[in-house]
C-alpha cells in the first residue's frame, strides 16, 4: 500500500501533466494519490479545476483514487483560514498547507493558522516545531507532514518527535516535482525510517493516517 498526498504538476512548478504524474504513481503501486499544485488567491480557480477533470479520467479508467487538492502557499498567515475555505467550496478534495520549511521564508505564523484551521489537511513540511503546533494538530485532527523533498526534509526529526508526544498524526509525503521524485514504497519507508519512527509508528504513518485521511476525502466528497 503506498499513498501520497503532495506532489506537483506543471500547472505549477512541476514537470508533469497531472494525468502523467497519477500514471507515474500507478506504475510506482500507489493506492491514491493526490495532486496539490502550489495555489493562492490568484491561480486556485483554474488549478482545481484543471486536476478535478484528470483526476476524473484517471478514476474512470483506472484503478486508482486520484486526488484534486491544492497546496495553499506562502498565503499571507492571517488568510490562511479563509483561503482554505474558499479552496474548498471551489472543489479542493484535500487542503495541504506549505509549512514554515527551513529551505524558504515562509510567514511566521503560517504553521499556527494551519494547525488551528479545520479546512486545513496537512501542515506541509512545517519545519522545526514546538509541544503547541503539534498539540493543536492532535486536537484539530491536521496531519503533520514528514517530507521526502530535499531541504524541507531537515526538519522531519522535530516533526517526528512533538508528534510522539503530543499523538499528532504523521504522513510521509513525496512534494515530487519531477518524474524521479515520485514517492515509492522503499523511499517512504526511508523517510519514515530516517525520522526516527518505530515499526509500529512506521505502520501508523505509512498506512493507518492514510487510510484514515482517505476515509476523511471520501465522506466530504460523497464518493465513498
Ligand atoms: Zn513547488
Ligand atoms: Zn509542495
Amino acid at each position: 500500500m503506498l499513498f501520497d498526498f503532495h506532489t506537483h504538476t506543471f500547472l505549477t512548478d512541476g514537470v508533469l501533466l497531472p494525468i502523467e504524474l497519477i500514471r507515474r504513481a500507478i506504475a510506482n503501486g500507489a493506492t491514491a494519490i493526490a495532486i496539490t499544485d502550489h495555489v493562492s488567491a490568484s491561480n486556485y480557480e483554474f488549478i482545481i479545476d484543471a486536476l478535478v477533470a484528470d483526476c476524473r479520467l484517471a478514476e474512470k479508467h483506472w484503478d486508482i483514487r486520484a486526488i484534486a487538492g491544492v497546496e495553499l502557499t506562502h498565503v499571507p498567515a492571517e488568510a490562511v483560514a479563509e483561503m482554505a475555505r474558499e479552496v474548498r467550496a471551489r472543489g479542493a478534495e484535500l487542503v495541504v498547507l506549505h509549512g514554515e520549511t527551513p529551505a524558504e521564508p515562509v510567514a511566521p505564523g503560517t504553521n499556527l493558522a494551519g494547525v488551528s484551521c479545520r479546512d486545513v489537511d496537512i501542515l506541509a513540511h512545517p519545519g522545526a516545531i514546538d509541544a503547541e503546533i503539534a498539540s493543536l494538530a492532535a486536537r484539530n485532527d491536521v496531519f503533520l507532514e514528514l517530507s521526502a523533498h530535499v531541504g524541507h526534509c531537515l526538519a522531519n526529526g522535530s516533526v517526528a518527535r512533538w508528534a510522539r508526544e503530543t499523538g499528532a498524526r504523521l504522513l510521509v509525503d513525496s512534494d515530487a516535482h519531477l518524474p524521479e521524485e515520485v514517492l515509492t514504497e522503499e523511499m517512504a519507508r526511508k523517510v519514515a525510517a530516517g525520522a526516527g519512527l518505530d515499526g509500529e509508528e512506521q505502520k501508523q504513518a505509512l498506512l493507518l493516517n492514510p487510510e484514515r485521511l482517505l476515509r476523511r476525502i471520501e465522506e466530504r466528497t460523497n464518493r465513498a
